[in-house]
C-alpha cells in the first residue's frame, strides 16, 4: 500500500507549489508582449500604419522589421525604408530593424513570440496561411496573429502605390506625406 505523506511533506509540497505559482505569476506580470511586424515596406503605406496602430493596442511593444532579400531589387534601399518607417512613426513602444535571415529565429532572438501580419483580400490569405504554417513548423513557440485591413486601405499595397506613382498618378492620402514627397522626387510631380 502507498504510504501517506506525513504532515511535514504535505507542508513542503504546498510550499513548493506556492513558490512555483508565485514565480510563474512574477514572470507573467513582468513579461512584455512584444510583436514583430515583418514586411518589405517598400515603401511604408497608410495600410501598414493602420495595422501598426491597431496592433499597438494589443501589444506593449512592436518591432517593425524591414525584411529584405539581397537578391531581390527594391525601389528604396533598406536604409531608406527604415528611415521612412522611423520618421512616419512616433512613440517609444515601436522599434525599427532589418533582417534578411529566418524570421522565426529573429523573433525568438528578440524575446518575442508573435508575428503580426495584415490581411486584405482573399488573395493575401493563401500566401499568409502558408507562411504562418511554415513558421509554426519551424518554431512552435511563435504564433502568427492577423489583423484585417481597415476598409479604406483594402486596395493599398506598396506595389500598386509604386506603379501608380511611376505613371504620374496621385497617391496622396494613401501614404504618409513624406513617402509621397519621396515618390514625387523619384517619379516627378503627380497630377492631383
Ligand atoms: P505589400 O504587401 O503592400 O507589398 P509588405 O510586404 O510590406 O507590403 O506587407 C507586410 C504586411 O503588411 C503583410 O502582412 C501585408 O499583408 C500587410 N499589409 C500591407 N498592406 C496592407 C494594407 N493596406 N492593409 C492591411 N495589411 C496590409
Amino acid at each position: 500500500m502507498k504510504e501517506m505523506p506525513g504532515r511535514r511533506s504535505v507542508f513542503s509540497l504546498r510550499m513548493a507549489a506556492d513558490y512555483r505559482w508565485k514565480s510563474f505569476m512574477h514572470r507573467t506580470v513582468q513579461m512584455k508582449k512584444v510583436a514583430v511586424y515583418p514586411g518589405s515596406f517598400d515603401p511604408i503605406t497608410n495600410g501598414h500604419i493602420d495595422i501598426i496602430t491597431r496592433g499597438l493596442r494589443m501589444f506593449d511593444e512592436m518591432i517593425i522589421l524591414v525584411a529584405y532579400n539581397p537578391n531581390k531589387s527594391s525601389l528604396f534601399t533598406v536604409e531608406e525604408r527604415m528611415e521612412l518607417v522611423r520618421t512616419c512613426l512616433t512613440g517609444n513602444n515601436v522599434r525599427v530593424d532589418c533582417s534578411s535571415g529566418l524570421l522565426v529565429d529573429y523573433v525568438r532572438s528578440k524575446g518575442a513570440n508573435v508575428i503580426l501580419r495584415g490581411l486584405r483580400a482573399v488573395s493575401d490569405f493563401e500566401y499568409e496561411f502558408q507562411m504562418a504554417l511554415i513558421n509554426r513548423r519551424l518554431n512552435r513557440d511563435v504564433e502568427t496573429v492577423f489583423l484585417m485591413t481597415g476598409y479604406q486601405w483594402f486596395y493599398t499595397s506598396s506595389n500598386l502605390i509604386k506603379e501608380a506613382a511611376s505613371l504620374g498618378g496621385s497617391v496622396k492620402g494613401l501614404v504618409p506625406d513624406l513617402v509621397n514627397e519621396r515618390l514625387q522626387q523619384l517619379f516627378g510631380k503627380a497630377k492631383e
